[in-house]
C-alpha cells in the first residue's frame, strides 16, 4: 500500500520536512498580542467575553477578518479599506502556495473554494454561504467574491475562452449593479438593503491543467423578492433604488416621455429627499446594457416603472352606494399610467374597481362593485405583478437576452463542470413592525443556521464517534424546535397560516393570533405575548425574539391575482409588456370562484418553502465554506464596535460552541492520500531503526523527523472517504 502510494508522490523532502514544521509552529502557537490573534481557536480560554475582546482589538486595529475555526468572520468597517480589495491582492493570495498562511481574508475563502473545484484528486462542488444579520455586509462580500473570481478564473489560454472568460466577468460584474437597483432598497437597518436572496452559481472548468483553470458559465437565482415594498413602504423606509434612480436621472427628454417633472410627488416614493450613493441611474444603464438589455428595452422598463408611479397616485373615493364602484379622485393619474403603460384607460378603471364572480351551476358571470380597500388592493396588485416580471431582478426566460438563467454557456460538453456556489441572503430582520415578509426572511436564516448546525456542529462531531476518536461531546444550540414551530407538520404557523387561506373565510387578526397561541402552545419557541396592544405572536428564533403582527399576514400569504389583472395587462399595447404577459389563447375563463374553493392554494409561504428546499439540496451536494458577517454597531458608524450588540450577534450564529469544536478537534483534514503524498518522503529519507530489545530508546538517532511524523500523526485527522473504503485509525500504520 505504502509502495503504491508513493508512486503519487510529488514534493520533494525538503517541502515535506517544511510544510511540517509549519504545521507545527502553527499548533504550537505563542503569546501573540490579542490584535494579532489571526485564529479565534487560539484565544485561551475561548468564552463569549474574550471573543468579543479579541475581535475589538483587531477592529480597532483596523483589522476587519478574523478565523474562527471552520468559519471566517468579517467585521464590517463602515468605511472604505480600498487597499483590501485590490486586484493585485486578488492575486497575492490567488498565487500563494498556502493562501491559508497569509492574513485571514474572504479571499482566503475564495481561493480556498476555487481550488477544491479544480482540485484533480477529489473535485467537488462547493458553496460560500454568507449569513448575518441585515447590514453585515452580506452583500459587499459576495460582490467582492464575484470580483475576486472574475480577476482569478479567467485567466485565458485561447482568444476564444479569453473572450468568453471577459464576458462572463463582464456580465458577473453588471449583474450586481442591476440587480441591486431593481432588488434593493432603504431600510432601517441598511441603506442598501437587500429585499431578495441570491444564489450565484460560478461554473468552472475542471479538467483543464489546474493553473488554467476558468469560469465557463454562470447562473444567478433570485429567491423572494419583496414585491409589496412596490407598493407599500414603512414611512421611514424607501422603495426600491430604481424608482429614485429614474426620477433623479432621467434627461429632460425622458422627463417629459415619463411624465416625471422635476419635484413631481409620487405617493410610493417615500423620502426622496435622502440621496443615496445607489441612486446612480448612469451606473445601472451602463450595467443593462452589458447584460445585453439594449437602449429600447430599458426605455420601456423605465416607463413601465413611471407608469407604475403613476398608478400608485390613484386613490378611489366610495360612491356611498354598494351597487356603484367607487371613484377615481384623480382622472390624471389614471390617465398617464395608462398611457405609460400603454393599456387602454377605461379597462383600466374597470379592472380596478369592478370584480368578476363566476358562480352557480351554470358558472354564471356576475359583476361585483369593489369597496375602496379592494380597489386599493387591485391596484397594488397589479404594480407588484408588473414589477415582479421585469427584467432586472428576474431572468425572463421569453426574452432573448435572458434565453436561460445561466448567463452564458459551457464552454464544452464534454468539460465536467464543477460549481462554485455563492449565497447572499437577506439577514435576519426585527423591526418594530414585523409581517409576513419578515417571517419569510427569519424562516430561511433559521433554515441556512440549521445547515450548519447539522453541517458542521453535528455532523463533525458524529464523524468522531463513527471513527471511534476520543471526543467529549461539544453542546451547542440546535434551533430545530424554532424550525418545528415555524414550518413543522403537522401543525405550524406556516400550516395555520397557510389554511387560513385554504378555507378563505373571513378572519380577524386577533383571530388568528389566538388561533397560533393555542394551537402552538407547547411551543418551547412561542415567546409570551403580553404587551402589544396589536394582535401579534412572538417567535424566539436563534438569533433574537421577533414579535409578527397577524393583521394582514393571511392576505399577503394568498398573493391572490385576480384574472381581470393578467389579462387587462396582455392588452398592453407596450411591446415590453406583451412579452412579459402574453395572450394565451388557451386559457380558460378564470374568474374568482366566489364561496369557499377546496382547490390548492399556492401560497407564498409554500412557495417559499419549496424554494428554500431546492436551495437547502443544492447546498447540501456542495463542501460548505462560511463566512460570518458581524455588523460593529448598528449607525453604519466606522471606528465604533458595540459590545452588546456584537455579542448578541456572537451568541445567535453559536460562534463559541463552533470555535470549541473546531479547537479541541481535528483542525487539519486531509485525505489519506495526500497526507502520504505530502509527508511519505520523510520516511525514506530516514528509515526508522528496527526495534533494538538490548537498547532503552529504540528511536534514538531518528527521533526528531519521527518525532514530527509522530507528532503529526497525533494531531491530522485522517479522513478516508470514498479514496479508502476500509475507514479507522488503524491505516496510519502505513505511514509508520
Ligand atoms: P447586508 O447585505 O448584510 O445587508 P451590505 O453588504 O449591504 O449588508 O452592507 C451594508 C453597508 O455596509 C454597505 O452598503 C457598505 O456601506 C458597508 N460595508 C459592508 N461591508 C463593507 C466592507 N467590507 N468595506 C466597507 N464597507 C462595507
Ligand atoms: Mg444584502
Amino acid at each position: 500500500m505504502l509502495q503504491q502510494v508513493n508512486g503519487h508522490s510529488s514534493g520533494s523532502d525538503a517541502q515535506g520536512r517544511e510544510s511540517l514544521r509549519e504545521d507545527l509552529q502553527e499548533f504550537l502557537g505563542g503569546e501573540v498580542p490579542l490584535h494579532q490573534l489571526d485564529d479565534l481557536t487560539k484565544v485561551n480560554p475561548v468564552t463569549l467575553e474574550t471573543v468579543l475582546r479579541c475581535l475589538q482589538a483587531r477592529y480597532t486595529a483596523d483589522t476587519f477578518y478574523t478565523n474562527a475555526g471552520c468559519t471566517l468572520v468579517a467585521l464590517n468597517p463602515f468605511k472604505p479599506v480600498p487597499q483590501l480589495y485590490s486586484p493585485e491582492l486578488m492575486r497575492e493570495y490567488h498565487a500563494a502556495p498556502q493562501p491559508q498562511k497569509l492574513k485571514p481574508h474572504i479571499f482566503t475563502v475564495g481561493e480556498q473554494t476555487y481550488r477544491n473545484v479544480r482540485s484533480l484528486i477529489e473535485p467537488v462542488n462547493q458553496s460560500i454561504v454568507v449569513s448575518g444579520e441585515s447590514g453585515a455586509g452580506k452583500t459587499w462580500t459576495s460582490r467582492c467574491l464575484m470580483k475576486f473570481y472574475a480577476v482569478v478564473a479567467a485567466s485565458p489560454t485561447s482568444w476564444e475562452s479569453h473572450k468568453i472568460a471577459e464576458r462572463i466577468e463582464q456580465r458577473i460584474l453588471n449583474s450586481n449593479p442591476v440587480m441591486e437597483a431593481f432588488g434593493n432598497a432603504c431600510t432601517l437597518r441598511n441603506n442598501n438593503s437587500s429585499r431578495f436572496g441570491k444564489f450565484i452559481q460560478l461554473q468552472l472548468n475542471s479538467l483543464l491543467v489546474p493553473r488554467d483553470h476558468q469560469m465557463t458559465g454562470a447562473a444567478i437565482q433570485t429567491y423572494l423578492l419583496e414585491k409589496t415594498r412596490v407598493a407599500c413602504q414603512d414611512s421611514t423606509e424607501r422603495n426600491f433604488h430604481i424608482f429614485y434612480q429614474i426620477c433623479k436621472g432621467a434627461s429632460a427628454d425622458e422627463r417629459l416621455q415619463w411624465h416625471l417633472p422635476e419635484g413631481a410627488a409620487f405617493s410610493w416614493l417615500p423620502n426622496p429627499e435622502r440621496t443615496l450613493e445607489e441612486d446612480c441611474f448612469e451606473v445601472t444603464r451602463e450595467a443593462m446594457l452589458h447584460l445585453g438589455i439594449d437602449a429600447p428595452t430599458q426605455n420601456n422598463i423605465f416607463q413601465a416603472l413611471a407608469g407604475l408611479l403613476h398608478l400608485g397616485n390613484i386613490r378611489f373615493a366610495d360612491s356611498g352606494d354598494e351597487a356603484q364602484p367607487c371613484r377615481p379622485m384623480d382622472d390624471g393619474a389614471v390617465r398617464t399610467s395608462a398611457l405609460l403603460l400603454r393599456l387602454p384607460e377605461d379597462p383600466l378603471l374597470e379592472t380596478l374597481r369592478i370584480r368578476t364572480i363566476r358562480a352557480g351551476r351554470q358558472q354564471q358571470v356576475f359583476r361585483k362593485p369593489c369597496s375602496q380597500a379592494e380597489c386599493d388592493t387591485r391596484r397594488d396588485c397589479l404594480a407588484k405583478l408588473v414589477y415582479a416580471r421585469l427584467p432586472g431582478m428576474r431572468l425572463h426566460p421569453a426574452l432573448p437576452w435572458f434565453s436561460s438563467p445561466r448567463l452564458l454557456p459551457a464552454l464544452a460538453p464534454q468539460v465536467l463542470p464543477f460549481l462554485a456556489g455563492l449565497l447572499d441572503v437577506y439577514g435576519f430582520e426585527s423591526f418594530p413592525h414585523n409581517s409576513l415578509e419578515q417571517l419569510c426572511i427569519n424562516y430561511a436564516n433559521e433554515k441556512l443556521q440549521q445547515h450548519f448546525v447539522a453541517h458542521y456542529l453535528r455532523a463533525q462531531q458524529e464523524e468522531y464517534a463513527v471513527e471511534g476518536l476520543e471526543w467529549s461531546f461539544v453542546n451547542y444550540q440546535d434551533n430545530q424546535t424554532c424550525l418545528d414551530l415555524i414550518e413543522g407538520s403537522p401543525i405550524s404557523i406556516c400550516s395555520l397560516i397557510n389554511e387560513e387561506c385554504r378555507l378563505n373565510r373571513p378572519s380577524s387578526a386577533a383571530q388568528l393570533q389566538t388561533r397560533i397561541e393555542s394551537a402552538l402552545a407547547g411551543s418551547p419557541c412561542l415567546g409570551h405575548n403580553k404587551l402589544s396592544p396589536e394582535p401579534s405572536f412572538v417567535v424566539l428564533h436563534y438569533a433574537g425574539s421577533v414579535r409578527y403582527h397577524t393583521a394582514g399576514l393571511v392576505e399577503k400569504n394568498k398573493d391572490p391575482i385576480p384574472p381581470e389583472l393578467t389579462r387587462l395587462l396582455q392588452q398592453s399595447q407596450d411591446t415590453l409588456l406583451k412579452v412579459l404577459f402574453p395572450a394565451d389563447p388557451e386559457e380558460k375563463s378564470q374568474e374568482e370562484p366566489s364561496g369557499q374553493s377546496r382547490a390548492p392554494v399556492l401560497t407564498v409561504v409554500s412557495k417559499f418553502k419549496a424554494s428554500l428546499e431546492q436551495l437547502l439540496q443544492v447546498l447540501q451536494a456542495t463542501t460548505p465554506h462560511y463566512i460570518r458577517c458581524i455588523k460593529p454597531n448598528s449607525q453604519g458608524r466606522a471606528q465604533a464596535l458595540h459590545r452588546e450588540e456584537v455579542l448578541n450577534q456572537l451568541e445567535a450564529c453559536g460562534l463559541v460552541e463552533t470555535i470549541h469544536i473546531s479547537a479541541a478537534g481535528f483542525p487539519i483534514r486531509v485525505s489519506h492520500r495526500t497526507f502520504v503524498e505530502r509527508y511519505a518522503s520523510l520516511r525514506r529519507l530516514h528509515p526508522r531503526a528496527p526495534p533494538d530489545p538490548h537498547s532503552p530508546s529504540p528511536d534514538e538517532g531518528h527521533s526528531a523527523p519521527w518525532a514530527l511524523v509522530d507528532f503529526a500523526v497525533s494531531r491530522l485527522r485522517i479522513s478516508f472517504g470514498s479514496l479508502c473504503p476500509q475507514r479507522g485509525t488503524g491505516q496510519l500504520e502505513v505511514v509508520r
